[in-house]
């Protein structure tokens, strides 16, 4: 998605060889107009997936997941990091292990929100080593409802995420792929390049 690209481009900030700060559009500041076409590139990639639900996590996954909710016309659920007093029965728990924090947290969504005959889009702001997704993963299986795909906005392909859930068999898709941090620089995924 070439807006994205330039987008990383311009105000993509790397603070190591293997994180990327895009503080300023998407995991701070939220571009919206950028968010409706992400939305969009995620409705037409999952057009024919006959999605009934977009399952997300807090927080930053939250404003890509709407976008593509609005235009597929489809409720969008986000895992919860924390635990809410008004949360406590009926739950799904997963645990996940934070790449960006180093921490583990259990998340959680609520049995009210997934049903088993629900057809599953998971979509997310990064993909590292896949653990936020192989998270969600987890609890739409408790929910005994099916997975249609994964949409990912930023996928770091050098890390193992994609290769760990597309041997699965599951579709992933990727709105650009990152292949290198070295040195400062931004490089995408072969015929990725923004030139
Ligand atoms: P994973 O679970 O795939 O290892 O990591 C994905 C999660 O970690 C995403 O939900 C995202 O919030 C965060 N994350 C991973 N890598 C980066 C990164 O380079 N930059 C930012 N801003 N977040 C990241």
């Amino acid at each position: 998605m070439q807006a994205l690209k330039d987008k990383i481009k311009g105000e993509g900030k790397v603070l190591s060889d293997t994180v990327l700060k895009v503080d300023s559009f998407l995991n701070h500041q939220i571009d919206p107009q950028l968010m409706k076409e992400i939305g969009q590139e995620f409705a037409d990639l999952f057009q024919k997936a006959e999605v009934t639900k977009i399952v997300t996590i807090e927080s930053s996954g939250i404003a890509p997941a709407t976008m593509a909710g609005l235009i597929m016309d489809i409720p969008v659920v986000f895992a919860r990091k924390r635990k809410s007093l008004t949360l406590s029965k009926n739950l799904y728990t997963a645990r996940v292990h934070s790449f960006t924090k180093n921490e583990t947290n259990e998340i959680s969504v609520s049995g009210d929100f997934i049903q088993p005959n629900d057809v599953v889009l998971i979509i997310d702001d990064f993909l590292a080593n896949g653990q936020a997704v192989l998270g969600l993963i987890d609890i739409i299986k408790q929910a005994g409802a099916d997975l249609a795909g994964v949409g990912i906005v930023i996928e770091k392909g050098f890390q193992s995420g994609g290769e760990l859930l597309r041997e699965q068999g599951i579709r992933v898709e990727s709105l650009a792929i990152v292949s290198s941090l070295q040195n400062g620089e931004v490089v995408f995924a072969k015929g990725e390049q923004t030139e």
